[in-house]
């Protein structure tokens, strides 16, 4: 953000598998790693990767790796964004990416019928996987911008939900987006919150695609930063997550650069509680789930990025012996870089398994809990790897809470 040499320590965490890189055999080698050194900026605060990895790298081989992102707050902020800024039939609306839909779809239930999307084959003639968005991080520059007001003309609002965390030139996106902008315009963000993880000392935010990891403090300063004045941002806090979200529109008077505020010892001195408390952590869950083996198997519930890192970062790859899945194509395939075969959730009641532990998002972690009640009922225990505070290692959800 404020190009400040990245000098610090940081928590090195080595190579890690790429998370969607899943394999057939479980002795296969050739799953693709890439390194991850999380860093906190000495001078405006924000915790970044000390390496962005390039988007065509990113970019799902499967076409049938999809992203996802929690929902649950889009109708709400749908009609706060008509509310403040006074959209109707007539305002312009511009998404980034497939991440926008489900907000372009609450606001045409609202009265707003005029939008536009950047289309991955006619905009950049990419023809592959675009569920994410590593296909786009790379190239959305003014140039870039340029283009898409020729073939849409001024926008009155640009969307662009869980775009700013992947990209490793901000000052890049924000002017591409001031170039869309139609005078008076407005830019709607969302990016998740690390500050949760940060004060919980929860690993499991660290992920590959998000070079950047904001907190409010980063993000609103971000914003500032880069020529924009934010006119609502509001933390929508879920139980396993919070998204972070600002309107904001393009100040020309620089002055206005000052509301962006510096960072906090506070905010450093966090960070470094989080990176020293990491060797205790790895040892707790460590010690957790050898206890549970002790009595049987342990699965983990989700096989997504979460469970990745889950594994590789408290290096507990030996100790979990199955992932519940029920996507069909993950089924029969085996973790990035393990021998940890990806089954069914019908596995959850034949193979023994003692303690699950859920890596899900809570609209769907509830769901499973539901239908895993025949396994919580005959002695088997669910756990969440998102603890609520620092002093849990997991989240218990039903059946027995330890294993003695
Ligand atoms: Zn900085």
């Amino acid at each position: 953000m404020c190009e400040a040499p990245l000098v610090g320590k940081g928590l090195d965490l080595g190579r890690l598998p790429l998370s969607h890189d899943y394999h057939l055999f479980g002795d296969d080698d050739t799953c693709q790693f890439v390194p991850f050194d999380l860093v906190q900026c000495p001078k405006c605060a924000l915790i970044q990767a000390r390496e962005i990895i390039p988007g065509g790298f990113l970019v799902p081989k499967h076409s049938w790796i999809k992203f996802s992102e929690p929902e649950t707050h889009i109708p709400s902020l749908a009609s706060t964004i008509v509310q403040i800024l006074g959209l109707d039939d007539l305002t312009k609306i511009g998404c980034l990416s497939s991440k926008d839909e489900s907000l372009a779809l609450a606001l045409k239930a609202r009265g707003v019928h005029n939008f536009w999307k950047i289309d991955p084959l006619k905009d950049i003639g990419f023809e592959g996987n675009a569920s994410g968005v590593a296909w786009v991080k790379d190239c959305f520059d003014s140039s870039f911008a340029r283009h898409l007001r020729s073939m849409h003309g001024g926008t009155d609002v640009f969307i662009a939900r869980h775009f700013l965390e992947h990209v490793a030139t901000p000052s890049v996106f924000f002017d591409a987006v001031r170039q869309l902008l139609n005078p008076g315009g407005f830019l709607v963000l969302e990016v998740p919150d690390c500050e949760q993880g940060i004060k919980r000392i929860d690993f499991s935010f660290i992920w590959e695609e998000h070079p950047l990891c904001f907190t409010m403090n980063t993000f609103q300063r971000m914003i500032y930063r880069f020529g924009y004045r934010i006119v609502f941002s509001k933390a929508y806090r879920f139980p396993n997550e919070t998204c972070l979200v600002a309107v904001a529109q393009p100040y020309a008077d620089l002055s206005e650069r000052e509301a962006a505020g510096s960072a906090t010892t506070r905010e450093f001195e966090a960070f470094e509680e989080f990176v020293s408390g990491f060797p205790n952590r790895r040892k707790q869950v460590r010690m957790f789930l050898e206890k549970w083996r002790l009595h049987g198997e342990v699965a983990l519930y989700g096989s997504g990025h979460h469970a990745n890192t889950f594994l590789q970062v408290h290096n507990v790859v030996d100790l979990v012996n199955i992932v519940i899945d029920d996507n069909p194509a993950k089924i029969g395939k085996y973790m990035p870089g393990t021998s940890i075969p990806i089954k069914s959730s019908t596995n959850l009641l034949s193979d023994r398994v003692v303690l699950c532990l859920s890596t899900l998002g809570f609209e769907a972690e509830a769901r499973v809990l539901e239908a895993a009640r025949a396994f919580t009922e005959t002695g088997g225990s669910f756990q969440s790897i998102f603890p609520k505070s620092k002093n849990e290692v997991f989240r218990w959800l039903a059946g027995p809470k330890s294993s003695v």
